[in-house]
């Protein structure tokens, strides 16, 4: 096997640039070498030797060091330097370069081949003594430091002793004495700390590095970054060996980073900083503050210091030149690093630029106009999750943060406002115009009013899909859960974080994107959706097959997702409703009642109301299908809590306290997810179904008759287990809807279909297609209920399963593909072997989520229903799923 690749003077061994063998910055050196960019010449030694490396306890194979040598004869012979040699010495760099960028590892050490000989020949050629011994210097600490691991502060602190003797402030007031002098400190330091001396043979020193950078491979960080980022342990890092250019051989060199265009804009001008008379690591280390690249960035900036393109023009001209050859090459914006060395540029590294989101969409699509890509490749492009930074408002990223605490980043965007500790003060301040973050330790349904007043929340328990988290996504209201740091006093009305305390009416801001929770107002900026975002929408919607609807349940929500391109709603949760102020005296009324009468005398004021949510929904999705579900959760959702709150609502509901204390407790559930919930209900309660489908059909029938345009109600039957659940409710929903047809000499189209939420519905879905129309698979129940782990209560040790790898992801985030998944696959192929065609959709939180949409495009879904926000996200998402 061939170990080492060389490139520059035109030898490009690499050919096109094999990223997996050569790691990401050999295979673009040597791409840059093969279409005749300025590279100094190298050589790199692949990813496989680091491989195998460990597979032979940290030894090399016999050949490479001829490899190696033909690598370094290779570089000699187009410098016309020798590697050692005292009268004109080749220097060179060694860096790391995995695959994908990885800063956890080990990263470059420059002005390698440096000693007490061949320091006085570099100072000779060059003809700058100053100059060879500052280099020498440099070598000796960053040697020391990166390659044997010495601690680095000894180092700088023996250089700003020695400014300090000399009463210098800046290292470019060393003389050539002085540096010498601190050479000999440097030795000594490394004798002292290493037990031995500096290495002085340059072939020492060079297979120390190679070494260190193989070995760099599995430093801890390295691993925790990998980890982090879902690099393989397999990869390996290669190490690329090149000669040295110099950006410090006085005023007519440079060194610098660019952008061939702006990586927070996306903005076409380049954008990037460079140094006079510096080497690279001093723009990166921050010591000197560099300068513009343009001149137009400079007057920007308002910045005195010339510009690169003023300063420089040929070689600014140049440069440019390169940047146009790369972007065109690499058809991507291009991060770059260079030097001039008195006068000739160098391109000492390329690679695809790291980017904001809005930066993003931008460059995918001015690229795509420019004819440097397809439409596609644009689509492919842009990271859907990152989109959701670009549809909510964000903090300014210049803005100071005071950070009390972190949470979960439960729903994105951010919000300031006065902390409220309950849902009827939120509405109440919300109604005199205040902004408020809704503070609670965790919310309920009857906390909704409060949320949908309210700017933001914060929960102090919950995880991703605690009922806060899901209902703010839903509502596209930031939320931050599971800030576990926080002690909420709600009978004092305290908040106490971090030392700190906070009352009622104190300002915070939480930022739904990190999980970062900050006291005082931090200003945000607006999103545009200007016209690249609808562009790449456009061209999403082109190559996507999945429908993509919402999940929503208010004109207002289903406007929103309508806005944001949703070809119907996926799930309208019914009980949402019941919580509004006008209703959940109703509500509470059908619940106390003990006999079926009772409950249609209250279902009775329902009716009229629901009928009038349905209509309005069905106005605003005129044309698509809305699915509806009947009423899910457990009654005693609906009861009061608190002490006070049960006077309150045993007076309206004209009961005693007693009375009301006595059906709350007679409601209670140890397992309420699993309890009196979903079809249950239907069950028990037949006459709550009746109502729901007689006011889906006649609110069906009124915006028939209004608009013309008939909806396409899908009835959807929540928590079924059995065939036989689903044949009873069907037989309720066809029956009311026979009756109201008659009533109205008029019909509509319609569908029962519903839910897999349960793990027995999805093994007996071929079974319950022969009753259901269609199937929409509802994640969050079906995860919990897989696994057996329940969506309120896991963030409590959810994040360590996933840091101890037992879960890739948090499972109610990201589709278990599996398990959960292995079941969604079997019922949707049950499901068909039934009824070909049958409708299939998901509409858990995973619809909204990227890699699960990829999972349900795989599995061949008809759709994915996503909270109104995350609809653009599901739509580009899809696409790619698709491509
Ligand atoms: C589900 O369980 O995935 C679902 C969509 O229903 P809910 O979240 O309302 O239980
Ligand atoms: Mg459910």
């Amino acid at each position: 096997t061939r170990y080492v690749y060389r490139f520059g003077g035109g030898v490009d061994d690499g050919g096109k640039g094999d990223r997996n063998l050569l790691g990401g910055k050999g295979a673009n050196l040597d791409g840059m070498a093969a279409i005749g960019l300025p590279v100094p010449p190298g050589f790199t030694i692949t990813t496989e030797m680091c491989t195998r490396y460990y597979v032979d306890g940290g030894k090399y194979p016999e050949s490479l060091n001829a490899e190696v040598a033909s690598g370094i004869a290779h570089i000699e012979g187009i410098t016309g330097k020798t590697f050692g040699n005292p009268a004109d010495p080749l220097l060179v760099s060694v860096r790391s370069g995995a695959r994908a960028s990885m800063p956890g590892m080990m990263d470059t050490v420059l002005n390698l081949g440096l000693n007490d000989e061949t320091v006085v020949g570099l100072a000779a050629t060059s003809g700058d003594e100053r100059f060879a011994w500052d280099s020498y210097r440099r070598f000796i600490q960053m040697y020391s430091d990166v390659v044997l691991e010495l601690d680095h502060g000894a180092f700088e602190e023996a250089l700003e002793i020695a400014k300090e003797d000399n009463g210098y402030s800046l290292d470019t007031e060393m003389t050539a004495d002085d540096w010498k002098a601190l050479v000999a400190e440097y030795k000594a330091l490394v004798e002292k700390l290493w037990n031995k001396p500096f290495p002085q043979d340059v072939h020492d020193q060079l297979w120390g590095a190679i070494s260190a950078v193989f070995g760099s491979w599995q430093s801890e960080r390295a691993k925790v970054y990998r980890r982090l980022n879902n690099i393989p342990g397999e990869w390996g890092t290669a190490v690329n060996v090149q000669a040295m250019v110099f950006g410090n051989m006085g005023e007519t060199s440079a060194t610098g980073v660019a952008f061939t265009r702006d990586p927070a804009t996306g903005e076409n001008a380049y954008y990037g900083e460079y140094l006079i008379n510096a080497q690279g690591e001093d723009v990166v280390a921050g010591i000197r503050t560099p300068q513009y690249l343009t001149k137009a960035a400079r007057e920007r900036a308002g910045a005195k210091p010339l510009s690169m393109e003023e300063a420089m023009p040929e070689t600014y001209a140049e440069l440019a030149g390169v940047f146009q050859i790369l972007e065109t090459h690499y058809r991507d914006m291009q991060d770059i690093e260079f030097t001039v060395q008195q006068g000739k540029l160098w391109m000492l590294q390329t690679r695809s630029g790291k980017r904001t989101a809005k930066a993003a969409l931008k460059i995918a699509v001015d690229m795509a106009h420019e004819g440097l890509i397809t439409e596609e490749e644009a689509v492919a492009r842009v990271d859907p999750a990152a989109l959701d930074q670009l549809l909510h408002p964000t903090l300014d990223p210049k803005a100071p943060r005071d950070v009390l605490t972190k949470g979960l980043p439960a729903s994105p965007g951010a919000a300031s406002g006065a902390i409220v500790f309950d849902a009827d003060t939120a509405e109440r301040r919300n109604e005199l115009g205040d902004s408020v973050i809704l503070v609670r330790v965790e919310t309920s349904p009857e906390d909704i009013h409060g949320m949908h007043a309210a700017k933001g929340i914060l929960t102090a328990r919950g995880g991703m899909t605690s009922h806060a988290a899901v209902v703010a996504r839903g509502m596209g209201r930031p939320c931050v859960s599971g800030a576990g740091g926080l002690s909420i006093d709600n009978a004092a009305k305290v908040l106490r974080v971090g030392g700190r305390e906070f009352r009622e009416g104190d300002i915070i801001t939480i930022d739904g994107a990190t999980g970062e929770v900050m006291a005082g107002e931090v200003p945000t900026v607006q999103p545009e959706l200007a016209g690249d975002f609808g562009t790449l929408m456009i061209w999403a919607d082109k190559v996507r097959r999945l429908k993509v609807r919402a999940n929503a349940e208010t004109p207002l929500d289903c406007q929103t997702a309508r806005d944001f391109g949703a070809e119907g709603v996926g799930l309208c949760r019914t009980e949402h409703m019941f919580f509004d102020a006008a209703r959940i005296t109703a509500v509470r009324e059908m619940i106390l009642a003990d006999s079926e009468k009772g409950r249609r005398l209250a279902l009775d004021k329902l009716l009229p109301e629901q009928r009038d949510d349905f209509a309005q929904i069905f106005m605003v999705m005129a044309g698509l299908p809305v699915t509806i579900r009947l009423l899910d959760p457990p009654l005693h959702e609906f009861l009061p809590h608190g002490e006070a709150e049960f006077e309150e609502v045993a007076k309206a509901a004209s009961v005693s306290v007693d009375m009301l204390k006595r059906r709350a407790s007679e409601l209670h559930e140890f397992n309420p997810m699993l309890g009196h919930r979903g079809c249950r209900l239907g069950v028990t309660y037949p006459e709550i179904y009746e109502m729901q489908a007689r006011a889906i059909f006649e609110a069906a029938l009124i915006v028939k008759q209004r608009s013309g345009d008939a909806p396409i109600p899908e009835v959807m039957i929540p928590l079924v287990a059995t065939k036989k659940e689903l044949e009873l409710m069907k037989a309720i929903v066809d029956r009311v809807a026979a009756e109201v047809f008659a009533e109205q000499g008029a019909s509509v189209d319609y569908l029962v279909g519903t839910m897999i939420e349960l793990p027995r519905a999805a093994l007996k879905a071929g079974e319950i297609a022969e009753v259901g129309e269609f199937f929409s698979f509802g994640t969050n129940d079906l995860t919990q209920t897989t696994i057996g782990i329940s969506r309120d209560d896991a963030g409590r040790f959810l994040t360590q399963y996933v840091d101890k790898g037992i879960f890739a992801r948090d499972p109610f985030v990201s589709i278990d593909v599996e398990g959960v998944g292995e079941l969604i696959e079997l019922a949707a192929e049950r499901g068909r072997a039934t009824r070909p065609g049958i409708k299939l959709g998901i509409c858990g939180e995973h619809g909204g989520d990227p890699a699960s949409i990829a999972f349900c495009e795989k599995t061949g879904l008809d759709y994915v229903s996503a909270s109104p926000y995350r609809v653009p996200i599901a739509r580009l998402a899809a696409a790619q799923a698709a491509l």
